[in-house]
């Protein structure tokens, strides 16, 4: 979508922190981090919420969590763990309406969520 801020970040449009890409998707550090490293996991093809995707979309969702695993791997953190959240609708906190996962490392994390 044209004017979506993470297709425009994935097209380049916009500069961002980019940790990882490949043909898929885009990987890069978040603005405003809730934690000591703090990724966001982009597709490139543009879905407004985790509720329009579909059965035909398993593969690229799976590789969206590989990915996030590696940027974790990357960072040096994957051994201490880490948190993967996709918000879906303003409710559970999104405000990007393209779907991304956050990879948050590098500190505790309190469950359950707030
Ligand atoms: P969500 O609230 O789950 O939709 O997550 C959107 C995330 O995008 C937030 O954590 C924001 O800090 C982050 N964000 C917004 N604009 C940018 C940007 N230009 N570059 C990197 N991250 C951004
Ligand atoms: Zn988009």
């Amino acid at each position: 979508m044209a004017d979506c801020l993470f297709c425009r970040i994935a097209r380049k449009d916009i500069p961002a922190k980019i940790v990882y890409e490949d043909q898929q998707v885009v990987a890069f550090e978040d603005i405003n981090p809730q934690a000591p490293a703090h990724a966001l996991v982009v597709p490139k093809v543009h879905f407004a919420t985790f509720n329009d995707v579909g059965a035909e979309d398993e593969a690229l969702l799976g590789h969206m969590m590989v990915v996030a695993a590696r940027v974790a791997k990357d960072k040096g953190l994957h051994g201490e763990g880490y948190r993967l959240v996709g918000n879906c609708q303003e409710s559970a906190g999104q405000s990007v309406f393209h779907i991304h996962l956050h990879l948050l490392c590098g500190r505790r994390f309190a469950w359950p969520p707030g």
